[in-house]
């Protein structure tokens, strides 16, 4: 098989690459619990493979997995303390939304600069962080030529584990798992899931884990494989050469676009909100180990 991951190939390959089809996939998720039975990396393990695939299938180049991501903060907290509950050990690679968007201005600089026509954005990793990343592809599209689409790999799952479009996403559950159980075999053992009956929570283990099923994980993979290579098809037809008056080519360009740009509407971020609950009530307990960077720190930009 061709070597599509950008850090493993020569210059003269990612040349040729380049020249056969001027896409690059970045991909996101981070070290979280996954239940006993998946290893912790599975959202970056899940989107990574996905677009190696996807890149192998259609062309295009994989940038390096980025394995630092949004959590602790805001609903990521609230939604730990229940899933995961308290942990002497949380096992994340965790930063915060800033610190993530911003990287990924810088990414985006880096390949435009390269000359890229087409940039897919692929998370792995969920909670409303997708959200953000659609936004904040919309604020930057106009600074940069390359066509650029971000998803959370969910929306190219579709067809889902029951083939009723519903069943698309989980946490940890049978979607998630067979999902990594078809592309890093090694990472998912259910041996180590618990007893059915056994009371969680099991480090985030989705409820629906035991019906995890290899086979249907390999159709969900195809799905999102020809869904990515179609989309990145469109973008690159999509794709103009225009001269852009300020563009995205220095560092000094990404942190003005970040301060004029990004951070006057950071604040109304999904991400930046202390809490995920409609009624805004939701708070984490004071003595729980996910308190101390729940709530938005007050020198944050926004
Ligand atoms: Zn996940």
């Amino acid at each position: 098989m061709k070597e599509v991951r950008w850090e493993r190939m020569f210059p003269d390959q990612l040349e040729r690459a380049f020249e056969n089809c001027p896409l690059v996939y970045f991909t996101y998720g981070l070290c979280e619990p996954h239940g006993p039975q998946n290893a912790v990396g599975l959202d970056s393990l899940k989107a990574h493979a996905i677009a190696r695939k996807a890149a192998e299938a259609g062309g295009g180049i994989v940038a390096p997995p980025d394995y630092w991501h949004i959590h602790e903060i805001g609903g990521y907290a609230e939604w730990a303390e229940k899933s995961v509950g308290e942990v002497e050990r949380k096992w994340l690679t965790a930063v915060p939304p800033w610190v993530h968007f911003k990287n990924i201005c810088y990414q985006i600089r880096a390949a435009e600069e390269i000359g890229f026509h087409a940039m897919i954005l692929l998370t792995g990793h969920y909670g409303p962080n997708w959200k953000d990343l659609n936004r904040l592809v919309e604020l930057i599209q106009p600074y940069v030529k390359a066509r650029i689409h971000s998803l959370p790999d969910f929306e190219a799952n579709q067809p889902g584990f029951d083939r009723d479009g519903k069943s698309s996403a989980d946490h940890a559950g049978k979607v998630e798992t067979s999902l990594l159980w078809s592309l890093e075999p090694d990472c998912v053992d259910l041996s180590r899931l618990p007893k059915k009956e056994e009371p969680g929570p099991h480090f985030a283990m989705g409820s629906t884990a035991h019906e995890s099923n290899r086979i249907v994980g390999d159709q969900m993979v195809a799905d999102e494989v020809d869904w990515l290579v179609r989309k990145g098809r469109e973008l690159l037809n999509d794709f103009k050469e225009a001269d852009i008056e300020k563009g995205l080519k220095t560092f000094e360009d990404v942190e003005l676009f970040w301060q004029n740009v990004v951070t006057p509407v950071l604040g109304d971020f999904e991400t930046m909100q202390s809490t995920w609950s409609e009624d805004r009530s939701e708070t984490v307990s004071p003595d729980s180990v996910w308190f101390a960077n729940s709530k938005i720190p007050k020198r944050a930009p926004r």
